[in-house]
């Protein structure tokens, strides 16, 4: 069936993902980016633990995962964020913060965009070097109490990482919106990378 949505031969302005290892600073970057743009943060990451206090079922579930260091099933974190898309207004840019995680959530996407009307505009793959992604994830562990931030789940999300993640980084490279920015130094620095990268690919 030919929804409305389906049928406009307009597409919205793109969204933005991050892609990046674990305590590179998607998070943190992606909120400075949005923060009085009027984009929408959309980080699974936080719907998971938004969850997991609210003690719902699907917290009770994603808490088995996120404490081990491991991804949650494509087909749950799909459909969450699917929920969430649904009340986002199609002219509202999205900055996607660790989704899409694996090639079948990418290719999930690829279908929930052209359901909503939306595509993706840019990727920016966030990269830095191994010893500082340990360093401020032991601090944040230290700061914010993460259960997922001790050494040995750290060590698990790094690996999980290179192996599920890596291949979503192709998928988007075949199609030529990856823009790659340096990760490594002081917050601000790393926003002005940011918003060039973003200004000059859109
Ligand atoms: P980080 O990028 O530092 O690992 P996030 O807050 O993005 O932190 O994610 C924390 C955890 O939430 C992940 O280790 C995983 O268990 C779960 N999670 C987040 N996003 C996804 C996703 N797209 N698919 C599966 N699991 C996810």
């Amino acid at each position: 069936m030919t929804t409305e949505r389906d049928a406009s031969p307009e597409l919205a302005t793109g969204d933005l993902i991050f892609i990046g290892p674990p305590g590179v600073g998607k998070g943190t970057q992606a909120k400075a980016l949005v923060q009085d743009s009027g984009w929408v943060h959309l980080s699974t990451g936080d719907l998971f633990r938004d969850q997991v206090r609210r003690h719902t079922e699907l917290g009770r579930l994603a808490k088995s995962y996120l404490d081990r260091g491991e991804y949650v099933p494509d087909e749950v974190t799909v459909s969450i964020v699917r929920e969430r898309l649904r009340d986002i207004p199609r002219s509202t840019r999205i900055a996607f913060d660790g989704f899409p995680r694996t090639v079948a959530q990418a290719e999930a996407l690829d279908a929930l965009l052209r359901e909503f009307g939306r595509r993706v505009g840019t990727v920016i793959l966030l990269e830095a070097p191994r010893d500082e992604l340990l360093a401020r994830l032991s601090g944040r562990a230290q700061a914010e109490g993460r259960a997922d931030d001790t050494p040995e789940v750290v060590a698990k999300r790094l690996a999980v990482y290179e192996e599920q993640t890596r291949p979503v980084i192709s998928h988007y490279e075949r199609r030529g919106l990856v823009r790659k920015v340096n990760g490594a130094g002081p917050v601000s620095q790393i926003t002005e990378r940011l918003r060039d990268a973003v200004e000059r690919s859109s």
